[in-house]
């Protein structure tokens, strides 16, 4: 019997450990990036692992790895929104597809990288923007720590708030590094997720036409 409760335990204690994890995440306050401490972080890492930090090939490492982070780990909704809000006035109000919009970003569970490719489609309410702003806005957010599934809903909501559009619709296709390199090992399995706002989420004629679009591979007039 005692035998039984240990496992339950463990399974609970995890359960605990990521909503405290998803706690932590929720706010999105920019922090600075402390590259020295990262340094000190990563030379613990490879001592860790038996490597030796002095050694030609590692020397730079833990610099390099400070850097890199600044620059994969920098994106913000303030930054996002902030691009948006250069926008201009059109009585548009068709939906506008923007297909196949690559993104990096890592993965919070394991900070491996995961890699795909977002398809953004929006209803303008009156306020339309550059379709590299979308593109860009997507690229803004993948950068920090997160699961695909809440960075898709995150460009979604983040959207709706920069463009006050009719309706909003993400979808996300992602290889997850720490799916091919390690675990299940399955190479090839792509991770796909959606989040719908507005209209997108209430007229199924709207959803389906961003489907079939997604699908299809042609792009809106
Ligand atoms: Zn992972």
């Amino acid at each position: 019997m005692e035998e039984d409760i240990q496992p339950q335990a463990i399974e609970l204690l995890e359960e605990l450990q990521s909503v405290e994890a998803k706690g932590d995440c929720t706010s999105s306050e920019t922090r600075p990036i402390d590259q020295g401490r990262i340094q000190r972080a990563v030379r613990e890492i490879l001592e860790a692992i038996g490597e030796d930090p002095e050694r030609e090939g590692l020397r730079r490492t833990p610099q390099r790895i400070a850097q890199m982070y600044a620059e994969i780990f920098s994106g913000s909704e303030e930054q996002a929104l902030q691009q948006l809000a250069v926008g201009f006035r059109e009585s548009h109000s068709e939906m506008i597809l923007v297909r196949n919009i690559a993104f990096h970003s890592i993965c919070e569970h394991h900070l491996l990288p995961f890699s795909g490719h977002a398809h953004v489609a929006y209803i303008p309410r009156g306020k339309i923007v550059g379709l590299s702003k979308i593109a860009r806005t997507v690229d803004i957010l993948a950068r920090r720590p997160q699961i695909q599934e809440r960075l898709t809903s995150l460009i979604a909501d983040v959207l709706e708030r920069g463009l006050d559009p009719v309706g909003v619709a993400v979808v996300m296709e992602a290889e997850h590094m720490c799916m091919v390199m390690r675990g299940v090992k399955k190479p090839g399995s792509f991770v796909t997720t959606s989040a719908l706002r507005g209209g997108f989420r209430t007229n199924p004629a709207t959803r389906a036409e961003f489907f079939s679009l997604v699908a299809s591979g042609r792009a809106t007039p």
